[in-house]
């Protein structure tokens, strides 16, 4: 019985994520969202109900379209598995704590966007921002100093590395610093900062050893932020 239920739960989690793929994908040519069915981008079929199963469909259609035989992205498969996961631990951890499941849902949707687009929409910061407020107050926390410190500690840093480091840190990733800094206090933003960094540092390194010629391709830092927050927020 467990295992069906987490099945279904792990396949609402996958529905998100692919929604979420979809919103990012489609957000920057403001193609219609949510009313129009799901196509494949190639030959505009209209998916059936049936390859739109997270993960399982991704598998058994070996990841092609099912008409036109081209190839989805690996990333679709990657998001649906992380979602997925991520529901399911939010079932498990927080099953009435929804300010924690509006927090992580948010954070996966900024990482999705950032990592295909390079940019943290500023609407996302904003519902950040009141989601952190909330927690604050509910726990009493607002007035205190110490997150207050975090906040301006990581703007500062973030802020002056930006300066130093050309094609460095951006104006999204830096609010996005700001904002962790409040969220956690000074120690545990410093933390997400050290981890975030050395994820970054070594997908340079492992891109650098399977293409050498995309060394100084861009990488967006927004994703790496939001996993180190899970981690340092989560077990830290
Ligand atoms: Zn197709």
């Amino acid at each position: 019985m467990y295992v069906l239920y987490g099945g279904f739960i792990f396949m609402v989690g996958g529905c998100l994520a692919s929604f979420f793929y979809l919103l990012a994908d489609r957000l920057p040519r403001k193609e219609r969202i949510g009313w129009s069915r799901s196509h494949c981008d190639t030959c505009h079929h209209v998916l059936s109900p049936l390859t739109l199963i997270p993960v399982l469909s991704f598998l058994c259609l070996g990841g092609k379209c099912r008409y036109c035989h081209t190839k989805f992205s690996p990333l679709y498969l990657f998001y649906e598995a992380v979602g997925g996961t991520l529901v399911i631990y939010l079932t498990w951890h927080y099953p009435d704590a929804y300010g924690n499941w509006f927090l992580y849902l948010l954070l996966f949707l900024i990482a999705v966007v950032d990592q295909q687009h390079f940019i943290i929409p500023d609407l996302f910061q904003i519902g950040l921002f009141l989601l952190i407020l909330a927690s604050h107050h509910s726990n009493g926390q607002l007035g205190n100093p110490a997150y207050l410190l975090g906040a301006f500690a990581m703007l500062l840093v973030s802020g002056i590395s930006a300066l130093l480091v050309r094609d460095g840190l951006g104006g999204g990733d830096i609010k996005l610093l700001g904002l962790f800094g409040w969220a956690l206090g000074f120690h545990g933003a410093t933390l997400v900062l050290f981890l975030a960094s050395l994820m970054g540092l070594s997908s340079i390194f492992m891109r650098h050893h399977s293409n050498k010629e995309q060394l100084h391709a861009p990488i967006p830092f927004g994703p790496f932020l939001v996993l180190a927050f899970f981690f340092v927020r989560e077990i830290a």
